[in-house]
């Protein structure tokens, strides 16, 4: 009960940003007491401050002042970083100190290149960290948050497979992180850190799916405000769908991925295969559109990845799309031509609409998002067992699953 009403509490700060003590236990039902002693608790803690500000109320002309702490409101902790945020990108790892309360993207100030040799790269790896912890202002945190692309087996902290850093398959990082640091350390899959991202700093999208496009190109679902709930533990890997009549071999060991067409390297490669003489850079093929428009080798390649998108949307029952990363840095024109192709192709939007709008990327947001949620105020194994049987579609007037219970494991809990 005690968790319960501790995450309650936090839940509401993360709505409301800022609330008295009186005006929290008044909205979530408790007495004065009750939310006082968990308050308290939470400061103690480092996880919610007490700050000078105006009274907001409740909307009901009920204030603190009137009940005795004039002016003290509480918020989540923004003074001191509660978690580490660390970001396993193709070429390079950065580093964020994340205050609970202010999930700034510009926090990812220390980076250092990824291990280059195939000798002992995870043994490279923990030394870089090493480095990087000595630069860090803070030393102590709630725990570490490691955002990895690839195929993650988040209840086991495992990277299962990964088309792009293949020396972080199989690997526990995770335990290299509790060596350098001593801490709580938990892996997520990038994809859907950045779309919870999206959803922490826009509540009121609850329903979408984020495609984000970079060095690879993933998706991930957003359903009623939660990650979409997969029994098998591959969720982001939107851009190793194949594209017909693409030839070009993808990290993943397939051929024909469109992720070799729509990622930043595989952007760049066309624009200098149409165009030899031009340099072969990020910012030459950015001049080159806003100079010409698109181009047919451009627009095949956006079609190739909206016919993905189109046909997540048909299968998962979403008319949300909400587009992150480098696509966003090229003119307005490529994003315009995506969402076009997006509505042309996707079945509702013949009968309803279908939003597809550009975004930032919400990395640091959707780290703090799930540190919060798993570790300040974890769910329990009972709500969590709960939450796998609505997954699978059971209830308790439902007839039991006919999963077979041989095949089913902790795997199947996909919930951040
Ligand atoms: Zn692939």
């Amino acid at each position: 009960m005690g968790l319960l009403n501790k995450r309650a509490l936090v839940r509401q700060l993360q709505k409301s940003g800022i609330a008295s003590r009186a005006v929290l236990a008044r909205s979530l039902g408790m007495s004065q007491p009750t939310a006082g002693k968990i308050v308290d608790e939470l400061i103690a803690d480092n996880i919610l401050e007490e700050v000078d500000a105006v009274e907001a109320g409740d909307g009901n002309g009920n204030g603190a002042t009137r009940l005795g702490r004039p002016g003290r409101q509480l918020q989540l902790n923004r003074s001191q970083p509660g978690f580490l945020g660390i970001h396993l990108g193709i070429q390079e790892t950065s580093l964020a100190e994340l205050p609970l309360g202010d999930a700034d993207e510009d926090r990812w100030r220390h980076s250092f290149r990824n291990p280059a040799t195939k000798s002992q790269p995870v043994a490279q790896w923990e030394a870089e960290l090493r480095e990087a912890a000595k630069k860090l202002d803070s030393k102590k945190f709630l725990g570490v948050l490691l955002s990895v692309p690839g195929i993650v087996d988040e209840p086991a902290n495992k990277i299962l497979f990964s088309p792009n850093i293949h020396w972080s398959e199989g690997q526990d990082l995770p335990a290299v992180i509790r060596r350098v640091w001593n801490l709580p350390a938990l892996v997520v899959q990038e994809e859907r850190v950045v779309a919870l991202g999206h959803h922490f700093n826009n509540p009121e999208d609850e329903n979408f799916l984020l495609v984000d496009f970079g060095e690879g190109v993933g998706g991930a679902a957003i359903v009623g405000g939660k990650p979409f709930a997969s029994p098998l533990p591959i969720s982001g890997e939107l851009g190793h769908t194949p594209a017909l009549g693409n030839h070009r071999r993808c990290g993943c060991g397939a051929t024909g991925c469109v992720e070799t067409l729509v990622s930043t390297r595989g952007l760049i490669e066309s624009f200098s295969a149409a165009h030899p003489k031009s340099k072969k850079t990020w910012a030459a093929l950015g001049d080159h559109i806003a100079a010409t428009g698109l181009e047919p080798w451009l627009t095949q390649s956006l079609d190739a990845a909206a016919v993905a998108i189109c046909a997540a949307l048909n299968v998962l029952g979403l008319r949300q799309v909400v587009i992150t990363g480098s696509l966003a840095e090229l003119p307005p024109a490529v994003l315009d031509y995506v969402s076009r192709s997006v509505q042309n192709g996707a079945m509702w939007a013949r009968f309803g609409s279908i939003e597809c709008v550009g975004a930032p990327r919400c990395r640091a947001a959707g780290l703090v998002a799930i540190g919060i949620d798993r570790l300040v105020v974890p769910e329990t194994g009972d709500e969590l067992d709960s939450k796998l049987k609505l997954s699978r579609g059971e209830t308790s007037r439902a007839k039991p699953s006919k999963l077979n219970p041989a095949t089913a494991s902790k795997n199947e809990i996909y919930i951040s």
